[in-house]
């Protein structure tokens, strides 16, 4: 019998079939498993610079039992209940076997098949749940389940851990798993250190150990803009601009509610033609009013 020490569990926030809402795989069906945890908070999001929203601190978690019931907060980071504490008991351990067993319940014919694709986001998914990877994948890969793209979505910031890294090049199960690495690192508006959150140095293990890294940015006013262009020089400086041209630049317009978003989607589109940059809408605004579970 398993003593529990070798049982391996993730502490799940959501996992949802979907469809991918935004860049590279936009509109791709897609498993998405939300795990817990952050090492940020982006309080300033679709705040006055340089204030914090309280919006997230003013829900009572103890109203709450069921992750889908949860409010929408139009400030702040809009998951916050995928790394806020407080909200923990909503995110239960699954093991691993249980959360592909999930998976094969979600997916039609309980395969990725040819075009669904594994997105693991947070919350950040490159903390310590990294370790836990190595046995989902492989559970994955036992299972046969045809699994041929993995998207990280990540803000950037968090090293590849080495067993990680060894599990992945030398992976038996996925000789042809495509790896992305999706990055929205976090700008000023999030509230977040420019310091911290733009890392060249870890964008560069993810280019050098993936199939595709790209960035994707939300803009809502110029300031974003000009930090978008910022954060584009001081990677470039750090990555060269050979590497540089190799990371696509998704922009997308700012708004968690369809009114917002629509009056920002032409003036983001005049930026990206502008700047030879990509432009994602955001499905998950448009088809499902950014609500949980999508
Ligand atoms: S990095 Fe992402 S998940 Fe973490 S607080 Fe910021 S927006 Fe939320």
């Amino acid at each position: 019998m398993e003593n529990s020490k070798s049982v391996k569990k993730i502490k799940v926030a959501e996992l949802f079939y979907s469809l991918q809402g935004e860049g590279q795989y936009l509109g791709t069906p897609s498993i998405f498993l939300r795990v817990f945890g952050c090492n940020f908070k982006c309080a300033g999001f679709s705040m006055p610079r340089g204030q914090l929203s309280e919006e997230r601190l003013a829900i009572d978690p103890k109203q709450y039992t069921d992750y889908k019931a949860l409010p929408l907060v139009h400030t702040g980071c809009d998951s916050y209940a995928s790394w806020d504490p407080r909200f923990k008991h909503l995110s239960p351990m699954m093991e691993v076997g249980e959360i592909v067993d999930k998976m094969e319940e979600l997916l039609p014919n309980g395969m990725f098949g040819n075009d669904a694709h594994l997105i693991i986001t947070g919350g950040e998914p490159l903390l310590g749940w990294q370790k836990m990877y190595p046995y989902l994948l492989a559970e994955i890969g036992r299972r046969q389940m045809g699994l041929n793209n993995i998207t990280f979505e990540t803000n950037g910031t968090q090293q590849l851990d080495q067993d990680f890294l060894d599990f992945l090049k030398a992976n038996p199960f996925f000789p042809d798993l495509n790896i992305t690495f999706s990055v929205s690192s976090k700008l000023p508006s999030s509230g977040e250190k420019w310091e911290e959150a733009i890392r060249p140095e870890i964008i560069r293990q993810y280019f050098d150990n993936s199939h595709l890294t790209y960035f994707k940015w939300v803009v809502s006013n110029q300031d974003d803009y000009d930090d978008v262009v910022r954060a584009i020089d001081t990677y470039t400086e750090g990555l060269g601009e050979g590497t540089m041209a190799n990371i696509p630049i998704y922009i997308m317009p700012a708004g968690g509610t369809t009114m917002h978003y629509n009056d920002n989607e032409k003036w983001v589109a005049d930026l990206c033609m502008k700047n030879g940059w990509r432009y994602t809408p955001r499905l998950q605004v448009q088809l499902w009013k950014n609500a949980w579970g999508t």
